[in-house]
C-alpha cells in the first residue's frame, strides 16, 4: 500500500548532511527504498481510561521491518526522515493510512470505535506550506470526521517558528485535534498554551516515571492537571508502566492514559479485540 509514495511527490534532500554518521546515511537510504514496498506499517497504542483502562483512542506509531536488519525503531528512523525530507511523502502516507484505518474502526466496532486517532507529526511537515490543506484532502478522501483525528505535535515543533503555528491553527479549525506530545521536556511550555490551539496534553513518561516517589515529578504531574484542568486540556499521561503509576495519577485527578500497563502498541486488528484487563489500576491489597 505504500507502494505510490514517493511518485509525483517532490522529495528534496539536502545537501547539509556532512555531518550525518554512515549510519545514518545507510538507513535513510534503505528507508527510500522502504517506501516503495511493504516494509512499514502502523501500529496502534490504545489511550484509556482510568481507573478501568476502557479504550478512549489510539495513537499511531510506525514500524519498520528492515529486510535485512529486521524492525528498526522510529527513534532511529524518524530522525533521519526528517533530514533527508523523506518524512514529508512517509508522513502523508502515516496520515491516510491512520485515517483509512479509523474509518475502517467506524464500521467495523460502532461506538466502540477509538473516539480519536492520533498521529504523529514532525516539525519537518508543519513547516511544509499548506500541510493543513494536505490534513483536510485525507479527511475528504477517507470521509473521517475531523473531529475524530488528533495531530500530535511537540512543543519544539510548534516553537520552531516560521509558519508551523499558523498551518497548526488552520489543522485546528478544520475541527481536528491538537495534542502536545511530551510535554515539559520543550522549551516553550507554559507560554505556548496561550498561543497553541491545543486541545490535549501529553505529559511525559519522564515525569510519569517518578510520580509515585512523592519528588518534583509528582509535583509537575499535579501542576500539569491543575493547567490542563484551568486551560479544557485533556490530560494524558504517558508511559505509564505499573498499577503503582497508575493509581497514583488517579489519586492526583488524572483521567488518561497510555502506556504498557495497559496496552502495548499493537496491530489494526486487535484494537477490535481490546479489552480492559478488568482489575482496572488496583493495587493488590
Ligand atoms: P511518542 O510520540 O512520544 O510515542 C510514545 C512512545 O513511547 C512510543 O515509542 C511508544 O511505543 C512508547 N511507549 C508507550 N508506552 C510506553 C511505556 O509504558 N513504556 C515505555 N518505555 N515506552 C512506552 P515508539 O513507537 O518507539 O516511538 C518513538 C517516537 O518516535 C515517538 O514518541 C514519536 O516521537 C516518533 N514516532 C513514532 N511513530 C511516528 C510517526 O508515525 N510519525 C512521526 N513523525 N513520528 C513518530
Ligand atoms: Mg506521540
Ligand atoms: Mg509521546
Ligand atoms: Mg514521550
Amino acid at each position: 500500500e505504500a507502494k505510490s509514495l514517493g511518485k509525483g511527490r517532490h522529495v528534496i534532500y539536502h545537501e547539509r548532511m556532512d555531518h550525518r554518521t554512515a549510519e545514518q546515511s545507510r538507513v535513510a537510504a534503505d528507508l527510500r527504498g522502504a517506501l516503495d514496498t511493504d516494509q512499514l506499517h502502523l501500529l496502534y497504542q490504545p489511550i484509556v481510561e482510568m481507573p478501568g483502562g476502557e479504550l478512549f483512542g489510539v495513537e499511531a506509531l510506525i514500524r519498520w521491518t528492515h529486510p535485512q536488519r529486521g524492525p528498526i525503531g522510529p527513534g532511529l528512523f524518524i530522525p533521519a526522515a526528517e533530514r533527508t525530507g523523506l518524512i514529508v511523502p512517509l508522513g502523508a502516507w502515516i496520515l491516510e493510512e491512520a485515517c483509512r484505518q479509523a474509518v475502517r474502526w467506524r464500521q467495523e466496532m460502532g461506538d466502540a470505535a477509538p473516539r480519536t486517532v492520533t498521529v504523529n507529526v514532525s516539525a519537518r511537515q508543519l513547516r511544509e506550506a499548506g500541510f493543513a490543506g494536505e490534513v483536510d484532502a485525507v479527511l475528504q478522501r477517507t470521509g473521517l470526521p475531523a473531529s475524530v483525528l488528533t495531530v500530535e505535535v511537540t512543543e519544539t515543533a510548534v516553537f520552531d517558528g516560521g509558519t508551523a503555528l499558523d498551518e497548526l491553527k488552520a489543522i485546528a479549525a478544520l475541527g481536528v485535534k491538537i495534542a502536545l506530545d511530551d510535554f515539559g521536556t520543550g522549551h516553550s511550555s507554559l507560554g505556548l498554551l496561550r498561543t497553541c490551539p491545543a486541545d490535549i496534553l501529553k505529559v511525559d513518561k519522564s515525569f510519569v516515571d517518578d510520580v509515585t516517589e512523592n519528588g518534583e515529578p509528582a509535583v509537575i504531574v499535579a501542576a500539569l492537571l491543575t493547567i490542563s484542568e484551568g486551560m479544557r486540556l485533556r490530560a494524558v499521561a504517558e508511559g505509564v508502566e505499573t498499577a503503582a503509576q497508575a493509581a497514583e495519577l488517579h489519586r492526583l485527578g488524572y483521567r488518561y492514559a497510555q502506556g504498557y500497563h495497559y496496552a502495548r502498541p499493537m496491530p489494526a486488528e486487535a484494537i477490535n479485540a481490546y479489552r480492559p484487563a478488568g482489575d482496572g489500576h488496583r493495587v493488590a491489597a
